[in-house]
């Protein structure tokens, strides 16, 4: 099928809700993308953070293959051999307790919120309130959109889950005026991915946890974007020396098979949900625990994330030549392989022009290029994908 049918087949049928790019892939091989039509594209976007390690690696593929083979899915009413192998990377990884998996990072962040709501609830009744960040994102169900701090996401779908305060990103201030004891959780990103690009501060993060601890409210990190390495630590939060009461994690994760989890801390653990509180169908079945070991043992062994950190340099300087060179190009952003350029120039314009030169790449906010480049990448990928993007931007 060529990609004009493919697209016509598509949107006959698809519920229009998404305003796609007119490109149609059809095969994945290490960095790069192929159309239908064969036209290769160097991909800077892993599928919104999700494809780390590229595509069509033989080593996750055969793993994968091999579990599809023995078996997929029981239900959480029994045990499969392949799920405590998962649990236990999350938990190592994260240095938190305990993991419940999920089939998506709002569902991730559902588990999050129904958590902090019951260990609220068991210590005062009136202990419902959640202090969220503006211009934050943390997924699509009504819980998410509910902690979501950006108003276009929340208003068609009111009335929300109640008691949802929000912040100002990195203003302590802002928070200190919502907190007091009926606060059952602070939710924020380390690194705001589709709200800009922007990472929290230290000072920020540190004094968010003190207040946390102060009023005995719980905090939930969110780095189902930020994790897995993307930042040049596995988790962000090891970069800022805060734990988490409670994580959310995604995205990366299963590298594309359908996974996320909540994981807390020992304390979370034994005095929130019990059986019964919660649960899924799908949720951490064996094909998507071997996705979630197999893609932390690659992280580890092919030492991911001190690639991050090695290329982290040379990357910000290529962005940086993007800056001064372009007038539209005002600010380069982000940490690790979650970078972001501020363009005074229509986003959509730019990655419809990059897709023409054969380079896959991401918007943010209003006006942030988003780039998250699979963890594999070497210094060649960050040269192609500055002459392609050389080419589009002197176009604009
Ligand atoms: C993508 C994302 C989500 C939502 O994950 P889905 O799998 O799309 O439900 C939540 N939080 C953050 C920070 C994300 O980037």
């Amino acid at each position: 099928m060529d990609t004009k049918t493919i697209i016509e087949n598509s949107e006959k049928h698809l519920f229009h809700l998404y305003n796609r790019f007119n490109v149609a892939f059809v095969k994945g091989e290490g960095l790069y993308l192929y159309d239908a039509e064969g036209k290769k594209y160097l991909d800077f976007s892993s599928g919104i953070g999700v494809n780390a390690i590229g595509y069509n690696d033989k080593e996750f593929n055969d793993y994968i293959k091999s579990q599809v083979d023995k078996l997929y899915h029981v239900s959480n009413l029994f045990y499969t051999d392949a799920l405590p192998l998962a649990a236990e990377s999350v938990c190592e990884i994260s240095k938190l307790s305990k993991v419940f998996f999920t089939n998506s990072g709002a569902e991730a962040i559902e588990g999050a919120l129904k958590t902090a709501k019951k260990y609220g609830q068991l210590i005062n009744k009136n202990k419902t309130k959640v202090i969220a960040m503006q211009h934050s994102f943390h997924g699509r169900t009504i819980g998410a959109v509910s902690i979501t701090g950006t108003d276009h996401y929340r208003e068609p779908f009111y009335p929300l889950m109640p008691d949802v305060h929000f912040a100002e990103f990195n203003d302590i201030e802002s928070v200190k005026k919502l907190m007091d004891d009926n606060v059952c959780a602070v939710v924020l990103e380390t690194v705001q991915g589709e709200g800009g690009i922007y990472p929290a501060t230290k000072d920020f993060l540190t004094q968010v946890r003190e207040l946390c601890d102060k009023h005995n409210a719980l905090l939930i990190i969110d780095e189902i974007q930020c994790g897995m390495g993307r930042t040049g630590s596995i988790y962000a939060y090891f970069k800022y020396d805060v734990m988490p009461d409670i994580l959310t994690t995604a995205k990366a994760l299963g590298m594309g098979l359908p996974v996320g989890a909540f994981v807390v801390n020992e304390k979370v653990a034994n005095s929130s949900l019990v059986p019964g509180d919660h649960g899924t169908t799908y949720g951490g079945n064996a094909l998507v625990a071997a996705a979630v070991y197999k893609s932390i043992d690659i992280i580890k062994n092919r030492k991911l994330v001190d690639n991050v950190n090695n290329l982290n340099d040379y990357l910000d300087e290529t962005l940086d030549y993007f800056v001064n060179k372009y007038d539209f190009v005002k600010e380069r952003r982000g940490m690790g392989f979650m970078k972001g350029l501020v363009v005074e120039k229509p986003t959509r314009d730019i990655l419809e022009k990059s897709l023409t030169e054969g380079l896959v790449i991401l918007s943010a906010g209003k006006n942030v290029l988003r780039f998250l480049p699979p963890l594999v990448i070497g210094k060649e990928h960050i040269d192609e994908f500055k002459e392609k993007l050389d080419k589009v931007l002197s176009n604009i």
